[in-house]
């Protein structure tokens, strides 16, 4: 029986409108993203652990060397960086894939000419470079993050949070706009499981002496994001590490790496919260980059910017159920604006769709799509 000409109208208007929505978007098993960056730490330390040369007072501000060497150092740089790292070298890098091993021939780029945080971030989360973002300045983000578009979508509206180190963050991620949920800087943590621990957190980080007034110590970033994804379950929670960065501002080589290790730590943790939940087991994927590099030689390994030589460098992890393990992925070139659409595709969203200037997904990252 032939429908009525209206009905059929309305289901052909329905179908171009979901095509519309999921345009080029495949199915994928991924239900929860968990991005995380660890500010400006290096792929040199990623890739090979700690540098010898700057475990030293006078190059890396070292208070106790042996200890450090102790803690960090080996002469296999398979085993050090293991040891500065080792849920990404003992997990992530068997069970996924890593990228930016610049002496493998696996190089990220960042794009946007700037090498600093700001621009760094609003490339991870917009999808591209924006040459107008010239400064650390809190502005509000003209560009419309992944974040920001995910909740703009009734499957994810309200399931996105953030949480931050550095208090730069709610402006980066236009909170006011955007309306996603951020934690970030000294801001006291406000989801807990339990509300006496609550209390005893920020009781703690309201007494403990700040080195720096607009970053907190990642230990309440981590603490705070793994409470609210048990509480909360977001769909797609976001977590911005920020120590590694300062302390090596601050000339503090042995204090970096201990940062670098406790963010390790950090994601091991998120991921073991993950796995004990049904709703995120074998559903999660982990997201896991940074927004610059650093440079390299005497004191560049303390800095970064366009005067930094290396500071363009940077590295992207990826662990999750869409995600086949080859490890190391080499003689491979991929941008740190690549990373915006690779977690909407993670979710089997596009991403790219809203803006011509957004990066395609990272290939290769999901199974089945080509490297
Ligand atoms: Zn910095």
């Amino acid at each position: 029986m032939p429908k009525p000409v209206a009905l059929k109208l309305a289901v052909c208007s329905l179908l171009v409108l979901s095509q519309a929505v999921s345009a080029s978007a495949t199915e994928t098993t991924t239900k929860h993203v968990v991005l995380i960056t660890i500010d400006g730490l290096r792929w040199q330390e990623v890739f090979a652990g700690a540098d010898e040369r700057l475990l030293s007072r006078e190059t890396g501000g070292v208070r106790d060397v042996d200890k450090i060497r102790n803690e960090f150092w080996a002469e296999s740089p398979l085993e050090r960086r293991t040891r500065l790292m080792p849920f990404l070298w003992e997990v992530i890098a068997k069970k996924g894939q890593l990228f930016g091993d610049v002496d493998a021939a696996s190089v990220v780029r960042v794009t946007n000419g700037r090498y600093f945080s700001y621009p760094g971030y609003n490339e991870i989360l917009c999808g591209f470079g924006d040459e107008t973002i010239d400064s650390n300045a809190k502005r509000p983000n003209k560009n419309i993050t992944v974040l920001e578009w995910l909740n703009q979508n009734v499957r994810y509206r309200s399931r996105v949070a953030a949480f931050g180190s550095w208090d730069v963050f709610p402006y980066i991620l236009n909170q006011e706009r955007s309306g996603i949920y951020v934690n970030s800087g000294w801001q006291d943590l406000e989801v807990f499981d339990d509300e006496r621990d609550r209390k005893q957190w920020n009781q703690l980080a309201n007494s403990l002496p700040r080195v720096w007034t607009g970053v907190r110590y990642d230990a309440f970033t981590a603490r705070g994001a793994t409470e609210y994804l048990r509480v909360k379950r977001p769909r797609v929670l976001y977590v911005a590490l920020g120590e590694t960065d300062d302390w090596a501002h601050d000339g503090r080589y042995d204090l970096y790496l201990d940062a670098a290790l406790r963010s390790d730590q950090y994601i091991q943790e998120l991921w073991d919260t993950c796995q004990r939940l049904d709703e995120y087991r074998n559903k999660t994927t982990f997201v896991i980059t940074t927004d610059h590099g650093r440079g390299d030689v005497r004191d560049g390994w303390k800095s970064h910017g366009v005067s930094v030589p290396g500071s363009e460098y940077i590295w992207i992890a990826v662990l999750g159920p869409d995600t086949e393990a080859i490890g190391q992925r080499m003689n491979v070139t991929v941008t740190q604006s690549q990373v915006a659409a690779t977690v909407a595709a993670l979710l089997g969203e596009d991403f790219s769709a809203l803006d011509s200037r957004i990066a395609p997904p990272i290939p290769g990252i999901i199974n089945g799509s080509e490297k």
